[in-house]
């Protein structure tokens, strides 16, 4: 699928290739940067393309800038409407995959904190239904980074090495996904992606202060589970050994939507298959996102339509 023809730097879109970062910035140097990633879905028979909680991922754009010092008064509105003018500009008529980054591009030492850059950059990447993504998991013997020394609540690129170490770790063992323990032992998340468990029924995944990002879909999923099936998700620490016991896991995430593991640690999840409790959520998802089901309608935020206003 199609990279987009565009990036938008600072609210402009510009050819692809004459979007430049400088080499000596702290963006660079220091990993200074920060990002969103977020979806953008399709719908045919309204001709309109639905940016996902466009404004609850610029609120944690700007939390992270906030987070790491970075010097920018810029409101989330702004944020908002730069994404709109990178996603008209791009034209996309499919699913894509949308990366806003607040980079600092400027010269200097450890504490160089502007100025900003905003680049947007999409890339068209059709949404695949949960039952085709079923994947092998790995606990990491690599712990998750934590908020005394590197927050994983800040969506910073720097944090991703943590999650690369895992990564390519778990590929090189032949498996498809790393989840990670915190430094005290308990399941955090993996490394681009939350993680929730069906045990007993019962939907849990770990709290907001275990060592994972505040991640947007693992908050919509919560309100689904409770408006769309009547469960709430107990939020609480997980040990490993009830991911081997669990009905269900599943990876949550802008970029994985819902994707099955059904085999951890070379163990069977149940019977090694795609849950049913699984599907039905991702059936529930999919037809929101793309507004197929109106519910929730302020998740969804219009690129084309008269209108395509950012929800308040
Ligand atoms: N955890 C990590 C480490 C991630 O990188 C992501 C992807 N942004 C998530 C969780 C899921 O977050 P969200 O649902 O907001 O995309």
């Amino acid at each position: 699928m199609a990279m987009c023809k565009y990036i938008t730097v600072d609210g402009k879109p510009v050819p692809y290739a004459a979007a430049t970062v400088p080499v000596h910035s702290a963006a660079v140097k220091y990993g200074a940067s920060v990002f969103e990633g977020l979806r953008g879905y399709w719908n045919a028979e309204q001709n309109e393309l639905y940016v996902f909680r466009l404004r609850e991922h610029m609120v944690r754009l700007v939390q992270s800038m906030k987070i790491m010092r970075f010097k920018t008064d810029i409101s989330v509105d702004a944020l908002c409407e730069q994404l709109l003018v990178h996603m008209r500009a791009n034209a996309h008529k499919t699913d894509c995959h949308i990366r806003f980054n607040a980079l600092v591009v400027g010269e200097g030492a450890m504490d160089t904190s502007a100025p900003i850059q905003f680049a947007c950059v999409s890339e068209e990447r059709l949404a695949k239904p949960a039952a085709d993504k079923a994947i092998s998991a790995q606990i990491s013997s690599w712990r998750r980074i934590d908020d005394t020394t590197m927050p994983p609540r800040v969506k910073s690129a720097a944090n991703y090495n943590n999650g690369r170490f895992a990564t390519l770790q778990a590929r090189a063992d032949g498996y498809g996904e790393p989840i990670f323990l915190t430094q005290q032992g308990k399941v955090a998340e993996s490394g681009g992606s939350c993680l929730f468990m069906l045990r007993d029924g019962v939907p849990a995944t770990p709290t907001v202060t275990g060592g994972i990002l505040e991640s947007v879909t693992r908050a919509s999923l919560i309100t689904l589970f409770a408006h769309k099936f009547g469960k709430a998700v107990q939020e609480r620490e997980i040990d490993r050994t009830e991911l081997y016991v669990a009905d269900e896991l599943f990876l949550c995430g802008s970029a994985y939507e819902i994707t099955p593991i059904v085999d951890l640690d070379r163990l069977p999840i149940a019977d090694g298959k795609v849950g049913a409790g699984t599907v039905s959520l991702w059936r529930a998802y999919d037809a929101v996102v793309r507004g197929r089901d109106n519910a929730f309608a302020e998740w969804r935020t219009p690129v084309y339509g008269a209108a395509g206003r950012v929800s308040v």
